[in-house]
């Protein structure tokens, strides 16, 4: 057994960066936007789980072509968050702990900055720091996903059209440099906004300015503890962006803290973030299906906690149960919704959500 899995190993090991799928066939429909959604930490078990808690179906129910992912990093067979989100970004195996770079520690272009500099509008929402692993995989290239402050400095470089989340503290009270980029954003003519003054409720901001909202200095609270704001987010965020470019958009929306609950094991808020998940995958869902001309991906960076679900003190009551408080190597799912939904059906790597992703935006190289 041993051996085999060696063998397993070093086979994965030689797999650079996934099969070059080229572009979609003849008669592949194109969508004008892409959302991305990324449940981190949801593997099969969060899921089945969200849906036997849940009263209703689950929004996931609804879409039209699923797949399965492998999920290990560069020399790494169970992924972090941050090599698991470059993988989306750039298409690139990259090691544990690095953001936006190859494994060769050079800055990957990545799916964001390939959208805006081809004129698309882009957005990025998460319900941690907007500086953590995976928001950050999209628009910073950071050696290492501590550099919080290094990371912040990339929303002030890049033309991101919005992004919602927490972390203002990396933004204000900065302990690397004495900038301000709070204030730096305001002068590049943001609309920036936080947590004392402003709600999401209040509508579509003006599509004149682009826009930043701030969840939290820190992390962003739970859904258990009060959390509100994804699937209000999640419902403006497309909304915004569509008018922010006739040439569309790209959108990535996290449900970052189901990965926070299974690292604590805690099924309740596991079950909890899953399902104001699947609220935002609603709202998303229903802009798609009333655009027409939107791509959603619903996916995670891995599973975290062995999350298995166990029979329960009656027949209808499931018990779960963990058996890491990490993460696991175990596929992921992958769902999607839209025009190339189809290319998203069977078994691949991460870094073909990026291939795939890239041929249907038809976005060419920087
Ligand atoms: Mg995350
Ligand atoms: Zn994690």
């Amino acid at each position: 057994m041993k051996q085999i899995l060696l063998l397993l190993s070093v086979f994965i090991f030689s797999f650079q960066s996934g099969r070059q799928l080229g572009q979609p066939g003849a008669g592949v429909k194109y969508p004008k936007n892409i959302i991305l959604l990324i449940g981190d930490g949801m593997g099969l078990a969060q899921v089945t789980a969200g849906m036997y808690a849940s009263k209703k179906p689950l929004y996931l129910e609804q879409f039209t072509a699923t797949g399965l992912m492998k999920t290990h990093a560069h020399k790494n067979l169970i992924t972090d968050s941050a090599a698991g989100a470059t993988a989306f970004s750039c298409g690139c195996k990259t090691y544990n702990g690095v953001i936006g770079m190859t494994a060769a520690k050079k800055p990957c272009p990545t799916i964001l900055e390939q959208a805006e500099a081809f004129g698309l509008a882009t957005g990025l929402v998460s319900t941690s720091s907007i500086t953590h692993a995976t928001p950050a995989s999209f628009i910073a290239h950071a050696r290492d996903r501590q550099y919080m402050e290094e990371i912040a400095t990339f929303f002030v470089k890049t033309e991101i059209d919005l992004f919602i989340g927490g972390g203002m503290k990396y933004f204000t009270n900065r302990k690397t440099d004495q900038r301000n980029l709070y204030a730096e954003l305001q002068a590049k003519g943001y609309l920036v906004s936080d947590f004392s003054g402003y709600t999401l409720d209040a509508g579509i901001p003006s599509p004149q300015q682009p826009f930043a909202w701030f969840s939290a200095l820190e992390e962003p609270v739970s859904v258990a503890d009060g959390r509100t704001y994804l699937p209000v987010a999640a419902r403006m965020a497309p909304a915004f962006l569509s008018k922010r470019s006739d040439k569309g958009f790209f959108l990535m929306i996290e449900g970052s803290q189901i990965d926070w609950a299974c690292h604590a094991n805690n099924a309740e808020n596991a079950v909890l973030e899953m399902l104001d998940f699947d609220q935002a995958i609603g709202e998303v869902l229903e802009f798609a299906k009333k655009d027409g001309n939107t791509l959603v991906i619903v996916t995670a960076d891995h599973e975290t906690g062995g999350m298995a679900l166990l029979r329960g003190e009656t027949k209808e009551t499931l018990k779960i149960k963990f058996t890491t408080d990490y993460h696991t190597a175990s596929l992921v799912p992958v769902f999607a919704y839209g025009p190339g939904a189809e290319q998203f059906n069977g078994l691949y790597d991460n870094t073909d959500i990026y291939l795939k992703m890239r041929a249907l935006l038809q976005l060419p190289a920087l």
